[in-house]
Formats: C-alpha cells, sequence, structure tokens
C-alpha cells in the first residue's frame, strides 16, 4: 500500500495546527463532532432535495466510544459519508474545506447551517492521537474506504468493509509521556464535560454508552452495575436558553464554535424580543476586525433562523454598513422557512427586526462607552472608520444613530473624547466645535492655525483620519454647535489686538501683500493679515467649501 506525501504546504500547515493554533487539546472534539453534525445536515439537505430520500431524524446521531484499554476512541456518524475522491481531496489537503464547497454549489438554492469553512479542524485530531483512520461510506455508493494517517509523513487509502453510511473517525490516543496524560480522553465523564462544554447544542443526538453503579430500583440499601447508552447533549441551542443560566464562557464558546472569530468577543448580547414579531438574538462586537474586514470580499450578515432551523448564513439585510463587524444570530417564528432571498428584502417582519437590532446595538455600544471606557476605546480604535464612514457615506441621514458613538483626540484633554464631552466644556462665548485636521496628532500640534484658538482656551479636536473631515461635514453641527476647521477664513474669534488690523491697512504693508500675492500666483487666491498667529510669522488657510486638508485627500484618490 503506497502512502502519498501530504503537499509540502500542507505539512508545515499540519505541524503548525498541530502545535499552536488551539490552545487546548480538548477541542479536537469539538471539531470532530462538528463534521459529523455537518455530515448530517448534508444528508438532510439532499433528502430535502432529493425526492426519492427521506430524513427520518430518529435514524441520525453521533456516537462516541472509548475503550481504555486499546486506547481508542472512536466518534461515528450516520451522515453522509465520503467516497474516495472525497477522503483524499477534503482529507489529503489542508485547509480544503469541503463543507465549504458544499455550501457554495448547493447555497445558490438555500442557506444551510453547516459549521465547517476553514478545512483544518479535522487535523487537530493529531493532538491526541497518533493515528487516525476513517472508516467511510458515501450516500449512494456500494463501496467503503479505509483513510489512515499517522500525521506529517502522509495517508493511505485502500477498500473498506461498512454496512452503513456513514463516517467513523477512530484515534489511536497517544501514550502518556513523563509531561503528559492523555488518558483523560478516554475517560467518560471527562467525555461528557467536554461534550457539555463545546457541543451542547448540536441538534443531532451525541450517544455514549455510559457505565455506572446506582441503586436497585425497588430497594433502598441495594445497588447495581448498569450501562446504557445516554444522549449527551441537549440539543437546544444556546440562544433559546434562559440568560441565567449561561455563562460568559458560554458564549466565548459558542462564538468560536459558530467560527465567528479566533479572538474573544469584546462584548455579547442576548435578548429576547416579544411583540408585533417576536425574536431570540445573540449578538456579538468581536474584539480583532475580521482579517478581510477592509477588503471587497468581507461579507457582512447575521445568521437567520426560522424556529431554530436555518434560513440564511449571512442575511445582510439584518445589519446596517456601518454595524458591519457585528456577528452573531438571529431567530424568530415568526418568518416562514420557505422564505425566498429576495422575498426576504421586502419581508415586514424582517425590516423591523433590523429596525430593532440596530437600535439594540447602538444603545449597548454607548453603554459600553458609560461602563467601560478603556474596553470602548480599545473597540472604537478597531471599528471606529467604520462609524465614521456610515456618517459620511448616507448623507448624514445616521446622525441619530452613530453621532454619540464618535470619538476624536481632544488638544485639551490629550485623549478620545466624545462629542458630548466637547460640547458640554465649551466656555461661554465659544461659538464652533474646532477641528484641525492632519496627518498625525504631532503633526497637528505644529500647525501655526491652532495658535489662536488654543490661546483662547478652546479646546481642538484632532482628526487624523482621511475620513474625519467628510463625516463631519455631513453632521453639520452637533447639539446646535456647528464644527470650525481652525484653517478656515472666519473663526469667530474676536481679536483684541487693534494694532494688527490698524497695520494692515498701511500703504506699506499693502504693497507688500499684493507683491506677494503676485510671486505666488496662481497657487494662492489672496495674502491677508491674520489675526490668529503668534509664534509663527506666516500660515495657510481656506477660502471656500474645501478645507485644504480635504483638498489632499480628494487629489490624492484614484479617478
Ligand atoms: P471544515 O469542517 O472547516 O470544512 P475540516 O478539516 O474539519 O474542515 O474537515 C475537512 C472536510 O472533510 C470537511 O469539509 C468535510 O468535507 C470532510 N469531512 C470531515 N469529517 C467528515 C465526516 N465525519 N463526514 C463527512 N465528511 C467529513
Ligand atoms: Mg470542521
Amino acid at each position: 500500500m503506497a502512502t502519498k506525501q501530504f503537499k509540502t504546504e500542507s505539512k508545515r500547515l499540519l505541524d503548525l495546527m498541530i502545535n499552536s493554533i488551539y490552545t487546548h487539546r480538548e477541542i479536537f472534539l469539538r471539531e470532530l463532532i462538528s463534521n459529523a453534525s455537518d455530515a448530517i445536515d448534508k444528508i438532510y439537505y439532499k433528502a430535502l432535495t432529493d425526492k426519492s430520500l427521506s430524513f427520518d431524524k430518529d435514524n441520525y446521531f453521533i456516537k462516541i466510544t472509548a475503550d481504555k484499554e486499546n486506547r481508542i476512541l472512536k466518534i461515528a456518524d450516520t451522515g453522509i459519508g465520503m467516497t474516495k475522491e472525497e477522503l483524499d481531496e477534503n482529507l489529503g489537503v489542508i485547509a480544503k474545506s469541503g463543507s465549504l464547497q458544499f455550501k457554495k454549489e448547493n447555497e445558490l438554492k438555500d442557506g444551510h447551517d453547516i459549521i465547517g469553512q476553514f478545512g483544518v479542524g479535522f487535523y487537530s485530531a493529531f493532538m491526541v492521537a497518533d493515528t487516525v483512520t476513517v472508516i467511510s461510506k458515501a450516500l449512494g455508493r456500494d463501496e467503503a474506504y479505509k483513510w489512515e494517517s499517522k500525521g506529517a509523513d502522509g495517508y493511505s487509502i485502500e477498500t473498506a468493509e461498512k454496512d452503513t453510511v456513514g463516517t467513523e473517525i477512530i484515534l489511536k490516543i497517544k501514550a502518556n509521556t513523563e509531561e503528559e496524560s492523555f488518558d483523560e480522553y478516554l475517560e467518560e465523564y471527562r467525555l461528557k464535560s467536554i461534550i457539555k462544554k463545546y457541543s451542547d447544542f448540536i441538534r443531532y443526538p451525541i450517544k455514549m454508552d455510559v457505565t455506572g453503579r446506582r441503586p436497585k430500583e425497588g430497594s433502598e440499601n441495594e445497588y447495581e452495575d448498569y450501562k446504557e447508552e445516554q444522549v449527551l447533549n441537549s440539543m437546544v441551542p444556546i440562544w433559546k436558553k434562559n440568560k441565567n443560566e449561561l455563562k460568559a464562557e458560554d458564549y466565548e464558546n459558542f462564538y468560536s464554535e459558530k467560527h465567528y472569530g479566533f479572538d474573544k468577543p469584546v462584548k455579547y448580547i442576548h435578548f429576547n424580543v416579544e411583540g408585533t414579531v417576536s425574536y431570540n438574538s445573540i449578538l456579538f462586537i468581536p474584539e480583532n476586525a475580521p482579517f478581510d474586514f477592509y477588503t471587497k470580499e468581507y461579507e457582512k450578515g447575521l445568521e437567520l433562523y426560522s424556529n431554530g432551523v436555518l434560513i440564511m448564513n449571512k442575511c445582510a439585510d439584518l445589519l446596517p454598513d456601518y454595524f458591519s463587524f457585528v456577528k452573531g444570530i438571529v431567530d424568530s417564528e415568526d418568518l416562514s422557512l420557505n422564505i425566498s432571498r429576495e422575498m426576504l428584502q421586502h419581508d415586514r417582519q424582517l425590516k423591523l427586526i433590523a429596525k430593532n437590532i440596530k437600535s439594540k446595538i447602538k444603545s449597548e455600544l454607548e453603554n459600553l462607552l458609560k461602563s467601560d471606557r478603556e474596553k470602548y476605546e480599545k473597540f472604537y480604535k478597531t471599528f471606529g472608520r467604520q462609524l465614521k464612514y456610515g456618517v459620511y457615506s448616507d448623507f448624514g441621514s445616521n446622525k441619530d444613530v452613530l453621532q454619540d458613538l464618535l470619538m476624536f483626540y481632544s488638544s485639551k484633554e490629550k485623549k478620545m473624547v466624545t462629542l458630548d464631552e466637547y460640547v458640554s466644556r465649551m466656555p461661554e462665548g465659544q461659538k464652533y466645535i474646532y477641528y484641525a485636521a492632519g496627518e498625525s496628532n504631532e503633526r497637528i500640534e505644529k500647525l501655526p492655525q491652532t495658535e489662536l484658538v488654543l490661546d483662547k482656551g478652546y479646546e481642538i479636536l484632532y482628526f487624523t483620519d482621511d475620513v474625519d473631515e467628510f463625516a463631519i461635514r455631513m453632521l453639520l453641527n452637533y447639539k446646535e454647535k456647528e464644527f470650525k476647521n481652525v484653517s478656515s477664513g472666519d473663526l469667530g474669534i474676536e481679536s483684541d489686538d487693534k494694532e494688527d488690523s490698524k497695520k494692515s491697512e498701511d500703504k506699506e504693508t499693502i504693497d507688500l501683500f499684493s507683491s506677494m500675492k503676485d510671486i505666488l500666483s496662481g497657487k494662492v487666491v489672496g495674502v491677508k493679515a491674520s489675526k490668529r498667529l503668534k509664534n509663527y510669522p506666516v500660515c495657510l488657510s481656506n477660502e471656500g467649501e474645501l478645507t485644504i486638508e480635504m483638498e489632499k485627500i480628494l487629489n490624492s484618490m484614484p479617478n
């Protein structure tokens, strides 16, 4: 039997995988169980679309068997199985996800609750096993195959015996070393608790033969040994559970189980709404931006369920673009299962849910800002741009939702402040909210144009993001205070110094300015005496709609 080689990249990936991607070894079980669940989902999906197949839920389950003596842990499923080619492709190429492909191929018609998509989960088995054997019989095939691998060296495939359709993953659990013990992965109680922790809401029963000792029926002091098959998972999805029974850890597990991200969410929001439209929802604010967040490939959306059954993997209509970083699920009994994508867009219930969700996210972010400033600032550092784009792109129509979530660096506080904080500190007589735009805080600090405003004791907000000034223009004002760039012609500040204005009327000065204008012709519209300078001899200012910084940005854009 020839051993096939993993591709070289695969070899390295496998090493990386086994040693570093997962911090907890125990999650190998979660990965194998979610693959099993995916496989059952697929056969269920086929039954939905193929009239010649029927799906009887009772026949579909996942079975875990532990054999301590031989150090064998087996995970068997009654899912769709794999053909010889699929064994080769899906398990022979690391980071190749058959499930992702299945979703792509089928999603044109419908969505489905298949968890897998990265094509690495399977290999986590090598964290606890030194040999992994897969025996599988695919739906509609007579022959079964055995795939076997001892890790990075490669794998073999040969024919095998298997009566029923489905897959068996057989792990030869590693021998204990001096530093590490692997025995726990063969212990009933340990397996039970891992399954409860990570796979409780898997929608198919996860069964295991459990042994124990209990009082004999009808007797008070006689005991008996028993061995019985138990279902270990509650199968109730987390969002249908009572909030009081759930811990932060449960939400975090759900987050990674769903592959929403590799990070820990900054915040989770679990809420139930009853009313014109009823639904349960769990939303997450991620800590890190997904790697493709600022690319065209990034798809926003929430998972949408109708009473526990998935309708769509990424329902984009549920999230405005400026909250596109939010992950999570919505489950509503009021949505029809058979609703098509096109119909969904016009669905009144869905629109209502989307509106609710939007204000929920807003108010939760405001709460975070109030209750945990540090966390909020961290969030804002990662996703603040998205909020500012939101203000800009919808012509200020999201003003109410977004304006209180914005933050800018303050000349006075030397840290990020909200517009509300700025306005509440404004001394009497200050007409505008002043800001200065530039590449960095350091650069802005050196701008001559800031002198007069700072001299007056007024606070300046620093705009260092390209989008800042454009966004603020869309807001027009905040609490009736207009925004003013410190470099604009009229700052609305009275000069105390009468001398200056007299001087600029001198014949000598007028001549000087006009010859300066000649020399700079085509570069400036005019040369004027400025009231705002103190330590600097000269500065640029603008008249008209666009500020100098905005022009720079527009000029640098590809047209
Ligand atoms: P992912 O689940 O992210 O796709 P995995 O590494 O966990 O990646 O699995 C790779 C692929 O192997 C899956 O996409 C699926 O096509 C196939 N596979 C794994 N386990 C099973 C199983 N129990 N039954 C059927 N196919 C499976
Ligand atoms: Mg998987």
